[in-house]
Formats: structure tokens, C-alpha cells, sequence
């Protein structure tokens, strides 16, 4: 096999085996690698095999770096600019992307004055019901509510017991929690039923005084 001598090849001395494979040959026959490692397979730069061969490394390192994918790929193949071509394509690989990857910052809000302000706790309160506990009394199932008051701005936490989530129940916890907290200026919570038929009887009685 003639090779021009301008060729980039050239300089690895290439021959053809048995199975019409091109090696490099250079000069380390006789340094006990074994032929494989000795007389690598040639492959070019751009090439599907290529590609399939340097796939098939970097899966063999379990998606180590550049360095271990090389070696790897160095066992069997010599691949022109192979450093520059493992790179590229490592680059692209959706696994070693995934772990790069680095976590978002998160942009937080502002907290709303109501959270910052000094005051007593519990003169701004949130609540809603937690999920229902079931119990067995006298061989009967039953549920109750626990409803938690979180104060906003010392995040402290008040738990009333409630046996129904209706809104003279919830108005009987209220009161229970307001005897022992004091007033609230403000409460926060979803819109659920019970919570909108207190807000009434709020009024009621800001309408009295
Ligand atoms: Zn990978």
C-alpha cells in the first residue's frame, strides 16, 4: 500500500493486518503491550464509526471525564485529534450534561411587611385545616380536624383540635385560641367555607359595637 508522503498519516508508519484493518505502527513492538495496544487501529477524525467507538468508551468509563474516555478509547484505537473529538462529543452527551449541571439560584420576594413587622405574636395569624385523623371510638371510625394557627412573624404554631370543619366548630376553636393568644389584627387563609362564614360574623359584630 503506497501512502503520499504529504499525507497526515504518514508519520504513523500505517500498514494493513490479515482482516485488512489499518494500524498505526510505530515503534513500540517490541514493549509488551499486547497488539492491540501496540498496533491500534486507525480511524480518521470525522467518521460515524469513529463517533460509535468514542460513544462506546465514554459508556465503558461510566461517563467519567475526558481524560478516562481517551484511555479507554486508547486500548484498541489511535483517532486522529482524538483529545479535540472526544471532546466535542462528550460535550453533547445528555447523562454527563445532567450532572454538570448546576442547581438555580433561587430569586426569593420580598417579605410582605405583614411577615417583618415587630409586634406581639399572633397579631398576624394564618391558619388552615390540616388532613383529617381518623380514630376508632367505641368500635365506631370517626375523623377530627387539626386546624394550626402560625403566627407570621415568629412562625409559631397553635393547634386546636376540631371535631367537624364547620363553621360554628371552627368559630368554637377560634374563640379557644383567641382566650388563650389574645386578639388578632389580622388572619390569613384560603377561602374555604367555614373561614368565609367567620369573616360574616365578624362584621356582625363590628357593625354592633
Ligand atoms: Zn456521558
Amino acid at each position: 500500500m503506497e501512502i503520499s508522503y504529504v499525507s497526515k498519516i504518514v508519520l504513523f508508519k500505517p500498514f494493513l493486518d490479515e482482516e485488512g484493518l489499518l494500524r498505526v505502527g510505530g515503534r513500540l513492538q517490541f514493549f509488551n503491550l499486547g497488539y492491540e495496544q501496540e498496533q491500534p487501529v486507525l480511524l480518521p477524525t470525522r467518521d460515524n464509526f469513529t463517533e460509535l467507538v468514542v460513544w462506546k468508551s465514554h459508556e465503558r468509563t461510566d461517563h467519567a471525564g475526558l481524560s478516562e474516555t481517551l484511555s479507554e478509547l486508547r486500548d484498541r484505537f489511535f483517532v486522529l485529534k482524538s483529545r479535540q473529538r472526544v471532546k466535542s462529543l462528550i460535550s453533547k452527551c445528555n447523562l454527563c450534561k445532567r450532572f454538570r449541571t448546576k442547581p438555580s439560584i433561587l430569586d426569593m420576594a420580598y417579605l410582605p411587611p405583614d411577615r417583618i413587622r415587630e409586634t406581639f405574636s399572633f397579631v398576624v395569624t394564618g391558619l388552615d385545616y390540616l388532613v383529617p385523623l381518623y380514630y376508632v371510638e367505641k368500635s365506631e371510625s370517626r375523623k377530627s380536624y387539626i386546624l394550626p394557627f402560625i403566627c407570621a412573624v415568629t412562625r409559631a404554631v397553635h393547634l386546636e383540635l376540631s371535631t367537624y370543619m364547620s363553621a360554628p366548630s371552627f368559630i368554637r376553636s377560634f374563640k379557644k385560641f383567641v382566650i388563650r393568644r389574645g386578639l388578632c389584627k389580622t388572619v390569613y387563609s384560603d377561602n374555604s367555607r367555614a373561614f368565609l362564614k367567620m369573616k360574616k360574623e365578624f362584621y356582625v359584630l363590628g357593625s354592633d359595637s
